[in-house]
């Protein structure tokens, strides 16, 4: 499939590329690590995949792993020599196309809002759970970014005040907590899916780990759903790739923190598009145009 978008979703560990039709249809994914750790080769492959890939395209929609301002600029180094790197002018000037530059957890919400085929909503809150936390919202169809665009900040909120030093500078924040990094550290592993495993499988310090990581997500779950009232909350990033294993715990747990009225109101679950969630938010960015 050859569709009329180019959409990239770009993090510090590798960038994914497909063209999509813009309807939802995604061709197929091309990914670019960055094997060598340093944006002076990493971007320069990003540029060259998009140039080959993006030949024909009309438009290019980027999902971008940190924060984006107003303006669609990248405002956060996440990759050695990353500063001063113009995401949106180096995509225009190798694809020929404009180009919109959004922020990975908002490309994710709008995604999941638009493609992810969860019928009739309002209100959409897409949290991304991999090195840290961030979420997006959707309500009506539009973003809510904040007056400064900095809403959806909600793995800074704080969920155990004895808990972990977060690199905001605050304690115990759910990212510090409950993200992937997190649970990966608080199960002394390399990764928070060996935990995940290790409890399948029985064993006792594992199913200890996520027992502690559990309430701790809960309470963070509980304040975004009083906070901004969704349909629904969507779980995205390698964390998601738990499915049951996560919503269900973290469900029952955000429901005792949860106003007794709103009990019913909470309905968390793991992202439809899986890894995909933000390529097909990149192409929702040019949405009815
Ligand atoms: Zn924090």
């Amino acid at each position: 499939m050859s569709g009329r978008l180019l959409v990239l979703d770009i993090s510090g560990s590798r960038a994914l590329l497909a063209r999509a039709d813009g309807a939802g249809g995604l061709g197929e994914v091309r990914e670019v690590a960055n094997e060598a750790h340093d944006a002076a080769v990493y971007w320069p492959a990003v540029l060259a995949a998009a140039r080959e890939l993006g030949a024909g395209a009309e438009a290019v929609g980027v999902s971008f792993g940190g924060p984006v301002d107003r303006a669609g600029r990248v405002v956060s180094v996440h990759v050695p020599g990353w500063a001063g790197i113009d995401v949106g002018a180096g995509l225009a000037e190798a694809t020929g196309c404009p180009v919109r530059v959004e922020n990975d957890a908002n490309c994710g919400a709008l995604g999941e809002f638009h493609h992810g085929g969860w019928g009739e909503l309002h209100t959409l809150v897409f949290m991304t759970c991999s090195t840290g936390i961030g979420a997006g919202i959707v309500s009506g169809g539009q973003l809510f970014r904040g007056a400064r665009g900095l809403a959806g900040e909600v793995g800074h909120n704080t969920v155990d005040p004895q808990g972990a030093l977060c690199v905001c500078g605050s304690i115990g924040c759910l990212e510090v907590q409950a993200s992937g990094t997190a649970i990966a550290r608080r199960g002394g592993e390399a990764g928070a899916k060996a935990v995940f495993d290790r409890a399948a499988a029985g064993d006792d310090a594992a199913r200890q780990t996520l027992a502690e990581v559990f309430p701790d997500f809960g309470r963070g779950i509980a304040a975004v759903q009083h906070a901004y009232d969704p349909d629904l909350i969507t779980i995205g990033g390698g964390v998601s790739l738990a499915g049951r294993a996560l919503t269900e715990p973290v469900a029952t747990e955000a429901r005792h923190w949860l106003m007794r009225e709103r009990r019913d109101h909470l309905r968390l679950e793991s992202a439809a598009l899986g890894l995909h969630s933000q390529l097909h938010g990149a192409a929702a960015l040019w949405r009815n145009d």
